[in-house]
């Protein structure tokens, strides 16, 4: 039998909580592998077992669990049965061998991990035992340090797993472990790499897109929609919400000095995201910003838009350079959708000179002179909805 054996760490330290994200991980383990008719995933002594069946790629199985969320790393495994009280090795052997015979290596080691404690083996023994055996059939050197390929082998209570592969996943914690947030999107590089940050310590993102419409065509709309289908792949259904915001940007520009723009338009941005998000019970708003990159982004600007929300308003990439975030946006899989040229709206009557030391007495006089009840009434009241589910 083909198996995939998951191991989790950070889960088994949370305590009273293991259970609930054990759960949790089973069922996106679930969500992950749906389309491929994978069904069995029981959490079986501390780690998870999905059972492959025959007519399914080990590749695709690889491909989804590395991107799960809260998986450290796996094992694929073939498992053989296993009598606690009387354990035999050979069949082990037999497996390791053949495991060993499809992998080239010049040295190798032995890795057993004993799940039951009855068992009358240690993890020694059989690592001693086994791997002579392997070293004697195929005339590699054991190496303990460093080997080129570990043989590792889990002895459960009922069965023994055996694989010569073990394939990091992305680490973190299940989606849904850790609530909900709201996701600025904006259709650049940052923002789908910080959705995913959040993503990754446990949160459900719900997506809010604010589009220059209709002032500008629906081209920013379709990439992000790009993106946000890309980031279900972590977190297997999305939902996005589209505002449409030119009209509210005429206003600003209208009524509102030049160089407060930009500002402006992110504190009102801010405020219609946290009306959306107290809808789904968000704990959180996220944007991609990170410190000092464009002019809305210094100490100041951002102080300034941050007190636009009741809500925590998180920046995952604040600390990040360019260069960090773009490896990441490769990585995720978001890059190239990021880049395709869109007309943004916050491009959208960009002044020469923007106020980049914006003081929070100065941006509350003038939004006095605004109506910014409305605007941010409006922009919930047009808000519209759309769901994604992976796959597509
Ligand atoms: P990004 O690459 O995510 O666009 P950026 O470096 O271009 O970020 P800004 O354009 O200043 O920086 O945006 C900062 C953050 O504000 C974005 O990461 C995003 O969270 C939010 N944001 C900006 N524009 C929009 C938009 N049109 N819709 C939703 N969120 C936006
Ligand atoms: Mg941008």
């Amino acid at each position: 039998m083909r198996c995939a054996i998951v191991h989790y760490h950070e889960l088994a330290l949370k305590g009273r909580n293991r259970d609930f994200f054990e759960q949790r991980l089973v069922r996106n383990l679930r969500l992950a592998l749906k389309d491929l008719k994978i069904r069995r995933i029981e959490s079986l002594q501390g780690r998870i077992r999905v059972t492959i069946p025959d007519e399914i790629a080990s590749d695709l199985v690889i491909e989804r669990l590395r991107r799960t969320c809260g998986v450290s790393n796996f094992l694929l495994t073939e498992s053989v049965p296993l009598d606690l009280t009387a354990p035999d090795l050979t069949t082990i052997k037999q497996v390791a061998e053949r495991q060993l015979s499809e992998q080239t290596f010049n040295s190798f080691r032995v890795t057993a991990k004993r799940a039951d404690k009855r068992l009358p083996l240690t993890s020694m023994d059989v690592e001693r035992e086994v791997g002579g055996y392997l070293h004697e059939v195929t005339g590699k050197a054991v190496k303990l340090k460093q080997p080129d390929l570990t043989l590792h082998i889990e002895l459960l209570t009922k069965e023994a797993h055996i694989a010569a592969r073990k394939i990091p996943g992305p680490g973190g914690m299940p989606v849904g472990t850790s609530g909900k947030v709201a996701c600025l999107i904006s259709g650049g590089i940052d923002s789908p790499v910080a959705a995913y940050r959040m993503m990754k310590r446990g949160c459900k993102a719900v997506f809010v897109h604010f589009s220059g419409r209709p002032l500008v065509s629906r081209d920013s709309e379709e990439k992000v929609q790009e993106l946000v289908q890309l980031l279900t792949a972590y977190q297997y259904h999305s939902q996005l919400y589209i505002v449409p915001f030119g009209e509210i940007q005429r206003e600003i520009v209208a009524n509102a000095p030049a160089a407060f723009r930009v500002v402006l338009y992110r504190r009102i941005m801010v405020r219609i995201a946290e009306e959306l998000a107290r809808r789904h019970g968000c704990w959180a708003l996220v944007t991609g910003d990170s410190l000092g990159q464009v002019a809305s982004q210094t100490p100041e600007n951002l102080s300034v838009v941050e007190a636009a929300a009741e809500l925590p308003l998180l920046r995952p990439l604040i600390g990040m350079d360019k260069i960090e975030i773009t490896e990441q946006a490769q990585q995720i899989g978001s890059f190239t959708t990021s880049i395709e040229p869109d007309q943004d709206c916050c491009k959208l009557f960009v002044p020469l000179h923007p106020s980049t030391r914006t003081k929070p007495d100065d941006i509350l006089r003038i939004e006095r002179g605004l109506e910014i009840s409305t605007f941010v009434k409006q922009g919930v009241e047009k808000a519209e909805l759309s769901t994604f589910t992976f796959p597509s």
